[in-house]
């Protein structure tokens, strides 16, 4: 996927935004850690910056690899940390009546194809290089060969290049048929896609602008295309800078990020701060994680992280 420079100014603490509402949406597979810290801090951070609500929603649905009791002890942790969100927690697996109705819509629309294609037909036939993902050649467009085994169902996607402006990682466009190709919203085990419960989530909850990090960034385009087969309102996207080790990985959720809970929020979030480059004072450091957040809301600046996607762990320790 190709992004460009973004030239926009967005609203700040000046600029309350009626209407604003955002969120933050962990997947209960182990406790929050120092990434998603930084990912739930910034959409907090740019909702309350707005004047706008906050709302939590724990994406559960792919069951095998949730860790029992993750979800519960996430919302410990933020609370932890002083975030206040607005409304009930959603939790995805309770809500499976919805997204089954939006594939219906798809269905009804011809845009949704049964694929009995495993996961090792489909690597022995990948493309060498490819971008990102895993490429679907439509082996299954026309009909599934074997219909005894169990059916995963595709979404069937346009020869169309989606574009969009990024909050801060600017222009941004892919084609999702040659990139990606017709991808899954439901899994072979009978599981709803990430993909698609994002979607029916983010327009059943009103959000108005997805702020998450830059991980997320590739998938936009593929739910942007079921956003608009489904004639839902695209909302603003930000993608935030990923801390990631210092070789370039992504920060795991085995190294380092566990200990967390551990820690004094006041001095993590501080650390969160200086990496998100807001330059927060010395002396909230040590205070009350209250300070911390009111001082953070009055100076949002997520501008200055416009075109970044890492932060390199080591490198901003050894400085912090
Ligand atoms: N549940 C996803 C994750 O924890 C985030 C989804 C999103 O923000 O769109 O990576």
């Amino acid at each position: 996927m190709s992004a460009s420079t973004a030239t926009g100014t967005i609203a700040t603490a000046e600029h309350a935004r009626p209407g604003y509402c955002g969120r933050f949406a962990p997947s209960p597979t182990g406790p929050l850690h120092l990434g998603s810290l930084l990912a739930a801090a910034g959409s907090y951070l740019q909702a309350r910056a707005c004047g706008g609500r906050w709302l939590l929603r724990i994406e559960d649905l792919d069951t095998p690899r949730v860790l029992a009791g993750a979800g519960d002890a996430i919302l410990r942790t933020l609370e932890q940390f002083g975030f206040e969100w607005d409304g009930a927690v959603i939790r995805q697996g309770e809500r499976l009546p919805l997204y089954q109705a939006a594939l219906e819509t798809l269905d009804r629309k011809g845009l949704v194809f049964a694929c009995c294609c495993s996961r090792k037909e489909l690597a022995a036939l990948q493309p060498a290089a490819l971008e990102e993902d895993s490429f679907y050649p439509g082996t299954c467009r026309n009909g599934a060969r074997h219909t005894d085994r169990p059916l995963a169902l595709r979404f069937r996607v346009a020869d169309v290049t989606v574009e969009f402006d990024d909050l801060l990682q600017g222009r941004c466009t892919q084609n999702v048929a040659d990139s990606i190709g017709d991808f899954i919203i439901r899994r072979r085990d009978g599981l709803f896609a990430y993909q698609l419960a994002v979607v029916v989530d983010d327009d059943a909850q009103g959000i108005t602008e997805v702020v998450r990090g830059c991980d997320l960034l590739s998938n936009t385009p593929r739910q942007m295309l079921l956003q608009d087969a489904l004639g839902l309102t695209r909302p603003a996207y930000m993608h935030l800078p990923l801390l990631t080790e210092a070789d370039g990985r992504k920060l795991s959720k085995s190294r380092r990020a566990v200990t967390l809970a551990d820690q004094q929020p006041a001095a993590s979030l501080w650390r969160v701060l200086q990496w998100l480059r807001q330059q927060p004072p010395d002396e909230l450091m040590r205070g009350p994680v209250r300070d911390l957040w009111s001082w953070a809301i009055r100076a949002w600046n997520p501008m200055v992280l416009r075109n970044t996607r890492e932060i390199p762990l080591d490198a901003v320790q050894q400085s912090a």
